[in-house]
């Protein structure tokens, strides 16, 4: 949908312009759309025609009794942007006629969720796509989830020696497991665990590269990184793998610059040294055979296509070319035999798959509207305030909202001296708002806005009141500023004549999105449509699937989310699975309380209460009932 934007601003309103508005062809496609009925559309598989509209899936949730705010997963994505990647690279290799296959992982950390993984194991099937452990519980998950699949699973991470031992165990099943040592001291470990058990190794090394991402995972390479082996050490290695004859033990040379690599030059960089440490491995007589390029694989958030944090500057297409005709070069020239290449992308694999539904409670919005005339007898100021509001016009907004904002001081200074009243002031200040309102209509018909006007429109900006949380359910908006798309998933064929920001349920100022997607650069509100009183308000933030589950928390106690996998039928689509969300006595049990414990304190002072006449029996009863009821019940906002 990309029709012209008509210029008279009262032009009717359309889906197509909607979908503009929110930039949802750049970050959404090929999953997701806004259909003629102006509700967000997704297309789980886009090799398939069939699509579903999320406003009336979640209307169809609902009334099946799941609360929102509700976290809805397509698993099909995952399933395509497998495919995707996989697909890319057997081009890559084609046109290249690169000797050498490619074989992904699919690194455990991003989105850790039993279901998910069991989803992303079976769909990677048809490719061998494998997992990758970053911790001993992870490794504990890959060996579980991979039981009846081949693939790799590359053990990255700190390891002590159980950790170790488990894995080189592990590589007897008919698997390839592959220990990749991050610290010189897991060499010893491994040692010892080899003679332990009696197991050949098959190892790795993490490369300490020179060449850096970008953003704010630049740190993830480069001298200080925490992770990975110097030259020097990778080389100590090599020496003392050789002592032992234990040469053809090293296999995998592995690297990882960073997440959200939104630049390929870094990425370029970063492969051409790698592949020089491969080739020379090899030379070294190490027996080689994979080369892992890690994750960083970025995703577009804001539809930008730019090096922007929030996007990226490449195509998945370019990435694996890019990959694949560096390690092609560097070996031809080390007369050296191309090694299958292994990729760990999360970010690129898990985010778009997930959305979290969440409703609107209420705002802050009032509007003013055209003020009645002062009575003659009024107030001075009013008067001047009025005589403002009247007089604007495109030629002086600029002097109107100076005048403005003067008359509201001059109302607060003459309170505070006590020469004008409570009643006064309030009129005062509502006048103040509707020149602002005024104003904003004004300018709007304006080409070139003051720098000192664009305030204008934060001064006037919504806050829109939203059931979630932002620590649980996108914890890196708060920790990070990352930007997320959010929009409205309904109403589409509706102008959204609101700028607000979105206050999420905790008592924490940071619960807050006041930061949004732009083409040009961010925004700092979002456009909504009013609230309609008896009607609920959906909004929908996208591409979530990757991190924001596991690193959120439960500030104030606000719990997981209810969570369900949807998947396409021919008649429409199937709930594969539901995982409920949190309970309150659920997260009050983390926080070590007993539920049971707490009903009986409660119920020992309504019954001093009862004994002292300032509760009636059935009031008691009542507030019992509440208060049990409320400890099965979600820890959000729910309807009656
Ligand atoms: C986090 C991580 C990844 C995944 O990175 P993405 O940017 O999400 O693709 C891959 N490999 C390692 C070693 C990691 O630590």
């Amino acid at each position: 949908m990309n029709d012209v934007i008509p210029n008279e601003p009262n032009g009717a309103w359309t889906p197509a312009r909607s979908a503009q508005r929110y930039q949802i062809q750049g970050w959404g496609a090929p999953y997701f759309s806004v259909n003629a009925a102006g509700h967000v559309e997704v297309r789980p598989n886009p090799d398939d025609e069939r699509t579903l509209d999320l406003f009336e899936l979640t209307e169809d949730l609902k009334a099946r009794g799941h609360q929102l705010p509700l976290l809805v997963r397509f698993t099909d994505i995952v399933g395509h942007r497998i495919k995707r990647i996989n697909e890319a690279f057997r081009k890559a290799i084609e046109e290249y006629e690169y000797a050498g296959a490619y074989r992904g992982v699919f690194p455990v950390k991003v989105n850790q969720q039993r279901h998910l993984v069991e989803e992303i194991v079976a769909a990677g099937q048809p490719w061998q796509f494998g997992l990758e452990a970053g911790s001993k519980p992870e490794l504990l998950i890959a060996l579980a989830a991979m039981s009846e699949v081949g693939g790799l699973i590359i053990c990255n991470g700190y390891k002590d020696q159980t950790y170790i031992e488990t894995a080189l165990l592990a590589q007897r099943f008919d698997k390839r497991v592959i220990v990749v040592l991050e610290r010189l001291e897991e060499l010893d470990h491994v040692f010892r665990a080899s003679e332990k058990t009696g197991l050949e190794p098959v190892l790795g090394v993490r490369a300490k590269l020179t060449a850096r991402g970008v953003g704010r995972w630049k740190d993830s390479a480069g001298d200080r990184a925490k992770f990975g082996l110097s030259t020097s050490q990778i080389v100590e290695v090599v020496d003392r793998l050789a002592e032992r004859g234990m040469l053809h033990c090293l296999e995998l040379l592995h690297f990882h610059i960073g997440s959200q690599i939104s630049s390929i030059i870094p990425i370029k960089n970063a492969i051409q040294e790698a592949s020089h440490i491969y080739v020379d491995l090899a030379k070294m007589g190490c027996k080689m055979g994979f080369l892992d390029v890690g994750g960083g694989l970025a995703i577009d958030y804001d539809g930008s296509k730019t090096d922007f944090h929030a996007s990226k500057n490449y195509a998945l297409l370019e990435y694996a070319s890019d990959i694949v005709a560096h390690v092609q070069e560097a070996c031809a020239r080390g007369g050296i035999q191309p090694p299958t290449l292994v990729s760990e992308s999360g970010r690129a694999i898990a985010a778009q798959h997930s959305v979290l539904v969440f409703d609107v409670v209420g705002s802050n919005d009032v509007r003013f509207g055209d003020p009645p005339e002062p009575a003659p007898q009024a107030h001075r100021l009013l008067h001047e305030l009025h005589e403002t509001w009247r007089g604007i016009v495109p030629k002086n907004v600029q002097e109107s909202f100076h005048d403005a904002s003067q008359a509201k001081e001059e109302a607060q200074s003459l309170f505070k001296y006590g020469y004008l009243t409570l009643r006064e002031r309030a009129q005062a200040e509502g006048l103040y708002w509707s020149c602002l309102e005024k104003l904003s209509r004004t300018m709007k018909r304006l080409r070139h806005l003051p720098e000192e006007l664009q305030q204008v429109e934060a001064l006037l900006g919504s806050i829109y009141y939203c059931n979630f949380s932002v620590f649980q359910s996108a914890p890196d908006v708060w920790a990070i500023d990352q930007l997320f798309p959010v929009m409205p998933i309904h109403r589409l064929d509706e102008e959204p004549t609101v700028s607000a920001t979105l206050a999420d349920l905790t008592c924490d100022s940071d619960g807050m999105i006041d930061h949004f997607i732009d083409l040009e650069d961010e925004r700092r509100t979002l456009d909504v449509h009013p609230i309609r009183p008896e009607e609920s308000y959906y909004l929908g933030m996208f591409l979530n699937g990757a991190y924001q589950e596991i690193l959120g928390d439960l500030h104030n106690l606000f719990g997981d989310t209810n969570a369900v996998h949807v998947a396409l039928t021919d008649d429409g689509y199937r709930i594969r699975h539901i995982i409920q969300g949190d309970s309150i006595s659920d997260v009050l049990r983390y926080v070590e309380y007993e539920p049971a414990q707490m009903v009986e304190s409660v119920r020992r002072q309504a019954e001093r209460a009862v004994a002292n006449g300032t509760l009636t029996n059935p009031q008691m009863r009542m507030l019992l009932q509440h208060y049990e009821a409320a400890l099965r019940s979600y820890t959000y906002l729910t309807e009656e």
